[in-house]
């Protein structure tokens, strides 16, 4: 049955930044799917943990702002659920500024964040799965700003595009091995990422009315492309970044 190559029954997932917004929608998707789930965030994942239970749901305290938490978060993963199989770079952050005073801390903390530690927790994890001999997905969850330049996020453009980019290097070196490298490049979605955004009326008002949907994006949104990336279904993608915009990049 082609649904059963959506399920994702005994696959283990890392999924960082879990405890709010999209990361929470994709550890909820995953759970749902079959899988268990170690969210990886900076504050307890206390909500997610309760919607999820701990038989399907583990919690690993880390800020990804520094590699040095890495090796923690493959060997928890282990010991608590014995594997890895999936891993979704989630979690990330945005600073806005004017370029003409964007400061270095601005740049520095954005790519350590959405860059440097994405490919080297990207790297441990695909060590693990050469170790396991049994393939894996991974997932970088891109943007917009990984087509396009965006307005005063220079550090956060750098990041994503970035991302999309060693997404493809990753997939032509690694689908030997049966590692899926993807992306998905979620459009404009309400979260606390475009709290400020959404504040700004004149900003809130053009975005709203250049997406074809009508609409900004919820974390459900996003969930049938997490659970396709994550599954057999996709086991012939590779090396692409979907885009769950409701529209926007085809405007
Ligand atoms: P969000 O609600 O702000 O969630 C970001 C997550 O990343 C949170 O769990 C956050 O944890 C975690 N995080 C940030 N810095 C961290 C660190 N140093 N160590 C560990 N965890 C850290 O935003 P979101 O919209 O769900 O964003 C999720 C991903 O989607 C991000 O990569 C974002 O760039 C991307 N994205 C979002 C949109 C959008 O419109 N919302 C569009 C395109 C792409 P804390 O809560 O502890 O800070």
């Amino acid at each position: 049955m082609i649904l059963d190559a959506f399920s994702l029954k005994g696959k283990v997932a890392i999924v960082t930044g879990s405890n709010t917004g999209l990361g929470q929608g994709i550890c909820r998707a995953y759970v749902e799917a079959g899988a268990k789930v170690v969210g990886v965030s900076r504050r307890p994942s206390t909500e997610t943990a309760e919607m999820l239970g701990d038989e399907n749901f583990y919690n690993v305290i880390a800020d990804l702002s520094s590699c040095d938490v890495i090796p923690t978060v493959v060997e928890e993963t282990i010991k608590r659920f014995g594997r890895v199989d999936i891993l979704v770079n989630n979690a990330g952050i945005i600073k806005r500024q004017d370029s003409i005073e964007f400061s270095e801390e601005n740049w520095d903390s954005v790519i350590n964040v959405n860059l440097k530690t994405v490919f080297f927790l990207t790297q441990a994890v695909a060590k693990q799965f050469l170790t396991q001999g049994s393939g894996g997905k991974i997932i970088n969850i891109a943007s917009m700003l990984s087509y396009q330049g965006g307005i005063r996020v220079p550090s956060y453009t750098a990041s994503k595009s970035a991302i999309r980019g060693i997404t493809m290097t990753l997939a032509n070196e690694w689908a030997k091995y049966g590692i899926n490298v993807n992306g998905i490049a979620p459009g404009y979605m309400a979260t606390s990422n475009t709290q400020q955004l959404r504040q700004d009326e004149e900003r809130s008002a053009d975005i709203l009315a250049r997406i074809p949907a009508g609409r900004w994006g919820t974390p459900a949104d996003l969930e049938g492309a997490a659970v396709f990336l994550a599954s057999a279904a996709s086991d012939y993608v590779n090396g692409f970044t979907l885009a769950v915009d409701g529209g926007w990049l085809g405007r």
